[in-house]
């Protein structure tokens, strides 16, 4: 036979070589590929994706000769299975589905039970056929044809059941007796008769009908939305199975049921999945009834209790497909009359608990090589494992009671639950007696505080890269950000939310990994791969399958993966989780630990230099031992700490009461404190007077940061510690700030490495934050012994947008398209990523080993990992619970 839209599949109908997804769908490949191996398949056959083309672009027609294809597949199918379609004595059935070379779940449309009209249920009846079985199927078809081909609302039909159900004083259809369905098959065709055109009788029209409807559903409203949301193209079509009907409803010997190869939810080897004896697929989906497992560890044995023979070649079938496809499978089957037959098979969606775990068993199981195990775990998947979990029941008790109150971003993986605090004082105080959720409208680098004290954290406002989602991901705390509908009344001391009220101390529940939040409390654990890596709790298969995935991933990738850390705490985590040294130490959160932040603000407000100086003298060696800590903690491997960078005002109170109250405290006038708060005020403090432009103003801030560095390497070189600091300038825009700054820091260094007689190297670069400091990279690079790309400044004056106001239009930009996605998320390649290339290359023409690379929260961003080792650069830096994604992220990189 000559195949050329049409593709046989089951009993010896089987296609050569390799099945072709994108030509026969990934239901029809899978077909062709189950038969090739000899699975029991009701023999069918596929309608290549190719017609659905043509028949798009021909006005609805299909090529010549199609029909001949089909006949002559039809006719082969009915010799294979011994019946023929439209004979009334012993009448075939068949399916029509729909297949994309994509998965589309329930997209597209499907008919079942095909070939029955009233002369053929009455001469099967006659000649011995089960008349309440064949009516059921009769009257199923012409609901499915009349909703699917002929438009009629399904309601209508649903309609007509129920009053038959009532009128029979019954409440299942499976209870309706062959007579009650009769009169719903005759109901059925009034219905469909009154909407235009009657059902048709003849079994080939009903056949092309329900082909044609099929192929129409690829173009309807529901695909179109779907495939857009994914990102599919439209171009690709829809392949056609039209495949001999088997029946898990005809007796207490049928059965129908879904299964997967191994567990998704935790990836534990061996069959798992559920079934419903006597019941069609439908009937598993409508959840009426509810299935069992198939496991021969469930109660009644399973299905390898009720259902030996087949159990047993579904287990062969699972095995054998994993080993031809390499990859878990999920897989429909039916069992008609004892006899297993095998619908679908796909490889099967998991957690990333599962993934992790499959790929490292199946490299254990010679399926698949070390380096193709890496490409089966979508590095996002890995923050599953870190991050804490709510309890999934009683999360969904919680949602059915009408407490999800709010949405938000999910910018920080993990569950938490506590009492609401309103401000960063309140969580501090509150967090001493129990669990605390920071809610703010937004955050500002003096909540770090109340951040670090707090289980969790939701605002109002702000992006992905808002200060809340950074320092939230940076401390590993589930955050969720831009929960646009709440109202944040610090002053009444409470959130509106709607007409809803919560008020400070109430519990609230925040889900950083899907942006809920949830009034009232719901348990959370920590994660178990955490436990492991931190507590040193004995190992588990989920962390020593994460620890072994991760190893094979440091041997293929190119970059190295640094994180971004302010404390010893951190740095420690970050290490547990495989960084390779710090690639940011931001140092202006030091500066708001209790005991500093009195000296900083008056080294800030000083009168005269000498008060300033005796401020900074105090600073310096709470400095000195912060930076102690961390180099110390990352022994070995360089430490980046970047000289301050936000802007003064930052530093000092707000609003009339806070000034009082601090100048009191401080002993000066309420008035002379605020006019130094006015003083420093700015219109646009994120392109004010910050970062290096302070450093070059106001320099002895920065002159009492590199001592302390100096001195901290010194000190523990002392003790024979391995330290590698490095010193970085924020926000530079041209070579003489670079040429100005790099000769003061040198002078300082030489100053105190000459007074304690050290040799310490301590390189000295720059942050790539401002894009003219992109496009005049080679003339900075003359000062700078390496440069790191800072992506959430550069994003945000490339773009023009405001990091931490984006919320109010990015959301909808992304909804309507105008950006594909979120650029402080994911790096803009087409804009920001010129900007970088640029730099990198220049940077090297002028200094060609200069150390290239980046701290933006792009550095976590597998998308953005894979561009960056794209551009050649030499490290990425992100925060510490991203490092496991990072180091993924960079081993795929290497492999695309
Ligand atoms: C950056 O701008 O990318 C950066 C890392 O610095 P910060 O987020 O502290 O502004
Ligand atoms: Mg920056």
């Amino acid at each position: 036979m000559s195949q050329r839209y049409v593709f046989p599949f089951g009993g010896d109908g089987a296609v050569e070589g390799k099945p072709d997804k994108s030509l026969l769908g990934g239901k029809g490949a899978g077909l062709a590929e189950m038969s090739q191996l000899g699975i029991p398949v009701p023999p069918g056959f596929t309608i290549s994706t190719e017609i659905c083309r043509f028949y798009q672009q021909n006005d609805g027609n299909y090529p010549a000769g199609l029909e001949d294809e089909v006949a002559q597949n039809l006719a082969r199918v009915e010799r294979e299975h011994g019946k023929t379609f439209g004979n009334g004595k012993d009448p075939l059935l068949v399916s029509v589905r729909s297949g994309a070379p994509v998965s589309m779940p329930g997209m597209m449309d499907t008919i079942l039970n095909l070939g029955l009209n009233d002369e053929i249920i009455e001469e099967a009846i006659a000649a011995g056929a089960d008349s309440r079985f064949l009516c059921d199927c009769y009257r199923r078809l012409l609901s499915m044809y009349g909703d699917v081909v002929l438009k009629v609302p399904h309601s209508e039909f649903e309609k007509v059941l129920e009053e038959t159900r009532d009128r029979q004083g019954v409440e299942t259809d499976a209870e309706l007796s062959s007579d009650a369905l009769l009169e719903v098959i005759s109901a059925y065709k009034a219905k469909i008769a009154e909407h235009g055109k009657p059902f048709p009788t003849d079994p080939k029209e009903q056949l092309w009908g329900a082909i044609t409807a099929v192929f129409e559903s690829w173009d309807n409203r529901r695909a179109r939305e779907y495939r857009r949301l994914q990102g599919l193209s439209n171009d690709m079509g829809t392949a056609v199975n039209v495949q001999v009907m088997v029946f898990g409803n005809r007796g207490d010997d049928c059965a129908t049921g879904v299964a997967f190869s191994r567990n998704p939810a935790t990836g534990e080897k061996g069959i798992f999945g559920e079934y419903l004896i006597n019941a069609q697929g439908e009937d598993v989906v409508a959840g009426i009834r509810t299935p069992q497992s198939i496991t021969p560890e469930a109660e009644n044995g399973g299905m390898s209790g009720q259902f030996a023979p087949a159990y047993r070649i579904l287990e062969d079938v699972c095995r054998k497909l994993e080993k031809e496809r390499r990859d878990m499978q999920d897989v429909e089957f039916t069992v008609d009359g004892g006899r297993l037959y095998m619908l679908q098979t796909r490889n099967g969606k998991r957690t990333g608990f599962a993934a992790v775990r499959i790929a490292v068993d199946m490299v254990d199981e010679g399926l698949i090589e070390s380096s193709e195990a890496v490409l089966r775990v979508e590095p996002e998947q890995l923050s599953q494992l870190l991050a804490p979990v709510f309890d999934l029941d009683q999360k969904k008790e919680a949602i059915d009671r009408g407490d999800r109150v709010a949405e938000g971003l999910p910018a920080g993986p993990g569950a938490a639950s506590g009492r609401i605090a309103l401000s960063a004082e309140r969580a501090a105080e509150m967090a001493t007696e129990g669990s605390v959720i920071l809610v703010r409208a937004e955050t500002s680098p003096e909540d770090i505080v109340g951040m670090h004290a707090a289980a969790g954290i939701l605002t109002a406002r702000g992006g992905m890269t808002s200060h809340a989602a950074v320092v939230a991901r940076g401390l590993g705390k589930p955050c969720v950000v831009g929960a646009g509908s709440l109202r944040v009344d610090e002053e009444a001391n409470e959130i509106r939310v709607d007409d809803r009220v919560l008020r400070e101390g109430d519990e609230v529940s925040i889900d950083g990994s899907t942006g809920e939040v949830l009034a009232g409390s719901l348990v959370a654990r920590e994660s178990e791969v955490l436990q492991v890596l931190m507590e040193g709790r004995e190992e588990t298969p989920v962390s020593k399958a994460f620890t072994r995935l991760l190893d094979w991933a440091d041997d293929l990738r190119r970059l190295d993966v640094r994180t971004n850390a302010d404390t010893p705490a951190d740095a420690k985590v970050a290490r547990a989780f495989g960084a390779e040294g710090i690639g940011l130490c931001r140092t202006e959160h030091m500066f708001f630990d209790e005991e500093r932040i009195g000296w900083v603000r008056q080294a800030i407000v000083a009168a005269n230099q000498e008060e300033r100086e005796r401020a900074l003298e105090h600073l310096l060696p709470m400095q000195q031992s912060d930076f102690e800590g961390i180099f110390e903690a990352m022994a070995a491997l360089p430490v980046t700490v970047r000289l301050l960078d936000p802007p003064l005002h930052e530093f000092l109170p707000k609003g009339e009461r806070a000034i009082a109250e601090l100048a009191s405290q401080m002993g000066m006038e309420a008035g002379q404190l605020a006019d130094v708060v006015d003083r420093l005020s700015e219109t646009n403090p994120m392109l004010g007077h910050r970062g290096c432009r302070l450093g070059l103003t106001a320099p002895d801030i920065y002159v009492m940061q590199v001592e302390a560095i100096a001195r901290a390497a010194v000190n523990l070189a002392r003790r024979g510690i391995d330290v590698k600091p490095e010193i970085m300038v924020p926000l530079v825009g041209s070579k003489t700030e670079m040429e100005k700054l790099r000769s003061m820091i040198e002078e300082t260094l030489t100053r105190v490495l000459s007074q304690e007689d050290s040799e310490l190297a301590i390189p000295i670069g720059t942050m790539i934050e401002v894009p003219r400091a992109a496009l005049v990279a080679d003339q900075i690079a003359t000062y700078a012994d390496f440069f790191s790309f800072g992506t959430n400044d550069l994003t945000q004056m490339t773009f023009g947008f405001s990091r931490d106001d984006v919320g109010s239009f990015l959301p909808r930009y992304i909804a309507d398209g105008i950006l594909p996605d979120d650029p402080f998320a994911s790096i803009d390649v087409d804009g920001v990523g010129q900007l970088v290339r640029l730099a990198v290359a220049r940077g090297r023409e002028s200094r060609s080993n200069i150390k290239l690379g980046v701290c933006g929260e792009h550095g976590g961003d597998p998308r953005s990992v894979e561009f960056f080792d794209g551009v050649g650069l030499d490290y990425v830096s992100c925060s510490p619970y991203r490092v496991p994604i990072a180091r993924l992220a960079a081993a795929r990189a290497q492999q695309s």
